[in-house]
């Protein structure tokens, strides 16, 4: 057992469009000490999307460097472009005690709980595919055919969803979120994650 209590990494996935981002940004005033990673992407920036705050927004040949350096803990081709989590600032905040959050497509995922198994894997799922369509529709980013190749690879993330240790739905907000964070909280109240100094503070005065 280590002196110190060392980060536990979450990796959250669900199908584009489903609301990850959305119940993220609700759920984090309830939940300190939590490292969202940033990903490095390919793919246009949306307005309002900020180099940095969102992604960090590279060209295909920066973010080849990246592979080559092999600066990336996973990545993945998803309709036509590259995503990748930057290893480095992971690394640093599980080494530091906080824990980490990835928002990840299934490939990604999949890699992730491959090189660190004890990843805890949340999957957000929409009520319905046909809820799922209306909000890739109604979020007006994408053209016709990349809203059917994000449909394709919803419906293969969906199939998936036994390979999570959570499900969480994404119908009401609030429930979705309640959900959310009850999960991180349960998974840090595990007694596994005490560290030495946690347990000789309960022994200090028996
Ligand atoms: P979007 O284009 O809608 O922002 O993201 C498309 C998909 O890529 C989403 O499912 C999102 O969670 C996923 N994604 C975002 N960042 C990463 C990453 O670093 N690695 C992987 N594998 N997927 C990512």
């Amino acid at each position: 057992m280590s002196a110190k209590r060392s980060g536990i990494l979450f990796v959250m996935t669900g199908a584009s469009g489903v609301g990850k981002d959305t119940i993220r940004q609700a759920a984090l005033p309830d939940l300190d000490n939590l490292f969202f990673s940033i990903s490095a992407t390919t793919r246009a920036r949306r307005p309002g999307e900020v180099h940095g705050k969102q992604y960090f927004f590279y060209d295909k040949a920066a973010f080849e460097a990246l592979l080559r350096e092999d600066a990336l803990l996973e990545y993945a081709e998803y309709v036509g472009d590259y995503y990748g989590t930057p290893a480095a600032p992971v690394h640093e905040a599980l080494a530091s005690g906080q824990d980490v959050l990835l928002e990840l497509e299934l490939v990604g995922a999949r890699e992730v709980k491959r090189r660190l198994p004890e990843a805890i894997m949340i999957f957000i799922a929409p009520p319905s595919l046909s809820e799922l369509e209306r909000r890739l529709r109604g979020r007006g980013t994408d053209s016709e055919s990349r809203i059917q190749k994000r449909l394709a690879r919803a419906r293969e993330e969906i199939r998936a969803v036994k390979e999570f240790d959570y499900v969480v739905v994404n119908d009401t907000l609030s429930t979705a979120v309640r959900d959310f964070c009850s999960i991180i909280h349960a998974e840090r109240a595990r007694t596994k994650h005490l560290s030495a100094r946690d347990i000789a503070n309960f022994l200090r005065e028996l």
